[in-house]
């Protein structure tokens, strides 16, 4: 039985995502920015909470914890490198990492640079990956504990997961994003096609999760920081990746 994603809207702009094991009956809160939602989620699904996966520390992605554990036997777990800013943490983890929920196995992908400790979970049977806040479609998450040449190293881990594999990210700022990338890359024909499948989802309601790593290689301006076209639009025709990473990344700040 395959595993089930749900998807639902939490806080202003934040994503609420479960995973759900029919298997076994297992389901798993990545991250839990405020405790409503979710609950409202588990009802609808009929689903129980066992797990809550916790990608960084931020309070928009950990709000909900506290009570979600107080209501619900289930196990929380989080970044070693940050756990202490977490609540109610049962299980620390690290790079290489295996979680289970039910029967299905995720692996732990160290990504730091949006906090110094976050974490992502790559579901590689299921091809899921929950990248928290540091990819989003078409973009990636501000560089608040860490600079470019650790953030580089981590975009590139999720640019190597399999191109099929699906992206639940922590926001959807998908929208703003595009027109950003859309400065950097105004030709991209695989980023103009996103743009307008982005304007019509936008336009119905609907959400622009998940994306896929296929996509993003070849939209999202932050994974594509190493072709000469990038580097040659921020007037960096000559210089690394980790430095037009880093002007992109500037020019996004100021955008
Ligand atoms: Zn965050
Ligand atoms: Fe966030």
């Amino acid at each position: 039985m395959p595993a089930e994603v749900h998807l639902f809207k939490c806080l202003r702009d934040n994503y609420g995502v479960l995973l759900h094991d029919p298997a076994k009956g297992a389901t798993a809160s990545i991250d839990a920015p405020e405790a409503g939602p979710v609950e409202a989620a588990l009802r609808e699904k009929k689903w129980r909470l066992t797990d809550i996966l916790v990608t960084h520390h931020h309070a928009d992605h950990t709000g909900g914890i506290a009570e979600l554990k107080a209501r619900h036997t289930c196990r929380v777990t989080a970044p070693q490198r940050e756990a202490q800013r977490i609540p109610a943490v049962d299980a620390t983890v690290r790079e290489g990492d295996f979680v289970t929920i039910g029967s299905l196995v995720g692996r732990v992908l160290e990504t730091p640079g949006h906090t110094a400790g976050h974490i992502s979970y790559w579901f590689k049977s299921e091809n899921l990956a929950f990248v928290g806040d540091t990819l989003f479609s078409v973009g990636c998450g501000r560089l608040l504990e860490g600079t470019a040449d650790v953030m580089w190293p981590s975009l590139l881990k999720l640019r190597g997961l399999p191109p099929e594999t699906e992206v639940y990210c922590g926001h959807e700022y998908t929208a703003a994003n595009v027109n950003f990338a859309l400065t950097i890359e105004p030709k991209n024909p695989a980023l103009r096609s996103r743009a307008d499948e982005v304007v019509k989802l936008c336009e119905a309601g609907r959400p622009t999760i998940p994306s896929t790593i296929g996509s993003e290689q070849q939209t999202n301006p932050f994974l594509r920081a190493d072709l000469p076209e990038v580097a040659t639009a921020v007037g960096l025709a000559d210089a690394s990746p980790v430095q037009v990473f880093a002007a992109v990344r500037a020019r996004k700040d100021k955008f």
